[in-house]
């Protein structure tokens, strides 16, 4: 499998906190990882990098086998990068407003974005939600709103920062579903959890942090699963 980002040497400090230092993390295509690790740990930083957000003060960022050169908007590699937030933001406006915007961001609009949003809004359990107000949805549904969104774009890499912390039961069902089944779909995902017990729930690769520093897996090359398990098919 292709290496989708490689990160090597990599520092990120605040002030004089090290939030992150390590020698080399590989993300590879097609793969799911779990990232795990106490608050203050590094995730959010990680993800940040990851998802070409954050300019790390020293190392390289290889993304899609290309060096990330930092200049410019880097528009071209960060459309291919999705992050989602625990407790994502929503416009005003309806729920297909919502999930279209980034496809009207790439030039999607009509009928195509409308078949789109239908499609992502059904894979997350949300058929006919379109003319839902953002302010008519109870917080399980507006993650999954928000997880529609990203997905109708169809990133390579996905990251995803806490997506299930505050959500009820049923749309953490669905929405591990539907995290579960992206890797075979085309869309890598790294997940950061509190939950010691997703990693018995996903069929998923492990990366603990502790201090900003990668404890597992050595060398930063992770091979082994949490668990195994079939991985579902997705229609997308
Ligand atoms: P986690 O996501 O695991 O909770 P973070 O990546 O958010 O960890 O934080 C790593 C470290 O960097 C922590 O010590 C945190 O306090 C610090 N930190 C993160 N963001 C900032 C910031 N914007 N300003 C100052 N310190 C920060």
């Amino acid at each position: 499998m292709q290496n989708l980002v490689e990160l090597r040497a990599i520092a990120k400090r605040y002030g004089n906190t090290l939030a992150l230092e390590l020698s080399r993390l590989v993300i590879r295509e097609g793969e799911l990882y779990l990232l795990t690790g106490p608050n203050g740990s590094g995730k959010s930083t990680l993800l940040n990098i990851l998802g070409l957000l954050l300019r790390p003060d020293r190392g390289e960022v290889f993304f899609a086998g290309e060096q990330v050169k930092w200049q410019g908007p880097l528009t071209r590699l960060r459309r291919q990068v999705t992050l989602l937030h625990q407790s994502p933001y929503l416009f005003r406006g309806s729920v297909a407003d919502n999930v279209a915007y980034g496809l009207s961001l790439r030039g999607i609009t009509g009928t195509s974005a409308q078949q789109k949003v239908a499609e992502a809004l059904a894979t997350v359990g949300l058929d006919g939600f379109q003319r839902r107000k953002n302010t008519e949805l109870s917080g399980g549904e507006a993650q999954r709103v928000a997880m529609a969104r990203a997905l109708a774009v169809r990133p390579k890499l996905l990251l995803l920062d806490e997506p299930l912390a505050n959500v009820d039961k049923e749309s953490a069902r669905v929405l591990e579903e539907v995290i579960a089944a992206l890797p075979s779909n085309g869309t890598t995902v790294v997940m950061s959890s509190h939950d010691p017990d997703q990693g018995e729930r996903l069929p998923c690769t492990p990366i603990r942090l502790q201090g900003g520093r990668i404890e597992s897996p050595p060398g930063g090359e992770a091979t082994f699963l949490c668990h195994q398990m079939p991985r579902p098919a997705l229609q997308l």
